[in-house]
């Protein structure tokens, strides 16, 4: 076993193959801290044409998977003790990074992917959680289920070379991260600001901080947690006009 095992049902098996080539997360599936394990819809498709899906009761245009294969396809899945059933779907609940860390601590996930006009309502009663990527419709689950593969794959120790770098990021904490540069020092007459190349380590932290919530404010207010606002502020780390912030 890995320390992280995703079970995969899905109609479209192929479209996995793109983990092994992702770097990190490819590299992780090498040191065998993940595995991604496939479950093809299709074997557990009813009679000679393995039929997964048929027309929705009362009409309506499209195809609906049918429940049998997929509560069948979950049924044939050894359940690990510390293990979670995700349905992809965009009347689910929006994925943060807050999710991914905290699936991050399981053993197991298995992420249900749907797909054409999406599955039969029974399905649902698989899930212990449902998930959206976004307020947008996909044609199915799996790239939403490869978009978890890679967010917390990242997460797992000794998944990235150094750890550090995940403290800092975007979504980590309620702000976005500073802006980054790295050589050359000066590039089509842009110049890296002064302050990253002082040496004083103080000062660039500060100048980090105060870009943060800059950067933060400008574009994603709605993310700023108030808590994490009056800490900056009372540390005076946080310049007084933005204040008017909250
Ligand atoms: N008719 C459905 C949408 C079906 S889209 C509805 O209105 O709710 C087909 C499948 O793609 C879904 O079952 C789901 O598994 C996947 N999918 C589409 N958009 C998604 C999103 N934003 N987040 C997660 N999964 C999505």
């Amino acid at each position: 076993m890995s320390n992280m095992n995703f079970e995969i049902i899905t109609l479209f098996p192929k479209a996995f193959e793109l983990v092994n080539n992702l770097g990190v997360i490819t590299r992780a599936l090498k040191k065998n801290l993940i595995s991604v394990n496939l479950h093809d819809l299709r074997e557990y498709g009813e009679g000679s044409y393995r039929q997964v899906d048929d027309k929705p009761y009362g009409g309506g245009s499209g195809m609906v998977l049918k429940p049998e294969p997929i509560y069948k396809a979950h049924d044939s899945i050894n359940k690990s003790p510390s293990s979670k059933t995700l349905l992809m779907t965009p009347q689910g609940k929006v994925l943060k990074q807050q999710d991914l860390l905290r699936w991050s601590s399981l053993n197991q996930l298995i992420i249900i992917c749907g797909q054409y006009e999406g599955f039969d309502e029974r399905v649902r009663f698989l899930a212990d959680e449902e998930v959206s990527l976004g307020d947008y419709v996909l044609s199915g689950g799996e790239i939403p289920a490869i978009t978890i593969i890679n967010g917390l794959t990242r997460l797992l120790p000794g998944t990235l070379g150094d750890p550090e770098s995940l403290v800092n990021e975007s979504h980590n904490s309620s702000f976005l991260e500073y802006p980054q540069y790295t050589r050359p020092l000066i590039f089509k007459d842009m110049k890296v600001p002064d302050i990253l190349v002082s040496g004083n380590h103080k000062e660039i932290k500060s100048w980090r901080e105060q870009k943060m919530f800059e950067r933060t404010k400008d574009r994603r207010k709605d993310l700023i947690d108030n808590s994490d606002f009056l800490k900056l502020q009372k540390d005076n780390r946080i310049e007084k006009n933005s204040d008017n912030f909250k």
